[in-house]
């Protein structure tokens, strides 16, 4: 058994969605699980109708599901025929969810609802899809997902309960195998006990493929992208980036935490626990051969690069000079956490702590406020954080070039700068 990810560039129109069967019905007489995104940015789109839901802006958030309703319907046109009644059913049932919540006062805290709305992203187009390979008469069949993945009620970054999981997964999965060579069902969604829908944060369908592959002891997963395989670096900045063809788990782990987008960092784990290999391929063109992540150690990789534009650097200066104690250290940890935001490069001199964030305003502005009144704070925006992996002299060089480099580490393997 296989499991196959497919993210919302995938499935982003008619010709994406017919394009992403085509895959899936080439894969004849595999049994495959199918982990769906929500099409194209219907998430971002969602969030907007949570938002004005939650600000008591009642019509604007009708009018914008409206939109993604009729987005909805029109691809169920064009891909079934002897199916779409069944198929608009099905998407009504869940329009119908969100309506009657809109029509409601919001009561509870913001993540709550952003849950229960965004949540329907991923029901819709794996809704679709599985009507569409249906009407192709592949023996597919659909699940939804809140069903298998239980979770605590932390919304918005829900954690998975492993033991009810488990069992769920796996009651439910296997006889289906024996009915249906294909299971479609959503990633990024879960459920709490008392029946309320959660989801796993942004990107988070990675990370169910991965705890799918982990419960069902699947032989592989492959998330489809848009992109040849996993690249040295971004290659619109950088006409040098290579394609790598394989890669560890602990190589992609590091990668991850320093900023690439290559796959959510909590997909890791379930694979590399079970050993089960990951394959990163383009669906437009799935004939190369892509990346695959498994617990085969690298040699000789390119030097790989993850720059992060956006980076704010905060200076942080206690007021008596008595930085070299614990304590003052520690009172920031705490505000970091306070706050939720976390630093991407520390940095401590005698009387001062040097930390580079991810600019985002609001968090930056109320960790700002909060440290000064313990601390002198000094902020500069508009910095660049530029990490490389396996580095070499000439690409330092080269990728430094007429820069102003405000703040360095090395170690054997990762050399970060924080440049203007
Ligand atoms: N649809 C969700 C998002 O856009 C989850 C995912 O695509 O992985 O974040
Ligand atoms: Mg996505």
């Amino acid at each position: 058994m296989k499991i196959y990810k497919f993210g919302g560039a995938s499935i982003s129109g008619i010709d994406r969605f017919k394009n992403t069967a085509d895959i899936i019905q080439s894969a004849e007489k595999e049994k495959i699980l199918i982990v769906v995104s929500a099409m194209g940015k219907t998430t971002n789109a969602l969030e907007k109708v949570a938002s004005a839901f939650y600000q008591n802006k009642k019509e604007e958030a009708i009018q914008l599901f409206t939109q993604i309703k009729d987005n909805h319907l029109n691809l169920v046109k064009y891909l079934t025929v002897t199916n779409w009644q069944a198929a608009e059913n099905q998407l009504k049932d869940f329009f119908t969810e969100i309506e009657w919540l809109l029509h409601d006062q919001p009561v509870r805290n913001y993540d709550y609802y952003y849950d229960q709305i965004v949540c329907c992203g991923e029901l819709l187009s794996s809704a679709i899809l599985t009507h569409h390979l249906q009407e192709r008469k592949i023996k597919a069949t659909w699940i939804d997902a809140r069903d298998l993945l239980r979770t605590d009620n932390n919304f918005r970054d829900a954690a998975i309960d492993w033991n009810t999981t488990t069992d769920k997964i796996k009651e439910s999965i296997d006889p289906l195998f024996n009915q249906y060579d294909v299971i479609i069902t959503q990633g990024f969604i879960g459920c709490t006990d008392e029946n309320e829908s959660t989801t796993l944060g942004r990107e988070g369908s990675d990370y169910s493929a991965a705890i799918f592959a982990n419960i069902l002891d699947a032989e592989s997963v492959t998330i489809w992208k848009d992109v040849d395989a996993v690249m040295s670096a971004d290659p619109k900045k950088y006409p040098d980036a290579s394609v790598i063809s394989s890669l560890s788990f602990t190589e992609v782990i590091e990668m991850a935490y320093y900023g690439a987008q290559v796959i959510h960092p909590k997909t890791i784990k379930p694979l590399q626990n079970k050993n089960i290999p990951l394959y990163v391929k383009s669906f437009l063109n799935p004939a190369l051969a892509g990346t695959v992540i498994s617990k085969e150690l690298n040699k000789g990789l390119p030097p790989i690069i993850v720059n992060k534009e956006n980076q704010v650097m905060i200076q942080f200066k206690s007021k008596d000079f008595s930085f070299i104690e614990d304590k003052p250290i520690q009172q920031l940890h705490e505000l970091f956490s306070q706050c939720k935001i976390n630093p991407n490069l520390t940095q401590n001199t005698a009387i001062s702590l040097l930390c580079c964030f991810d600019d985002n305003a609001e968090k930056i502005d109320a960790l700002a406020s909060a440290a000064s009144e313990i601390f002198d704070v000094e902020i500069e925006k508009g910095l660049t954080l530029l990490t490389i992996r396996h580095y070499l002299p000439s690409t330092i060089n080269a990728l430094t070039e007429n820069k102003h480099i405000i703040l360095e580490q090395k170690t054997i393997q990762t050399i970060q700068m924080l440049m203007r």
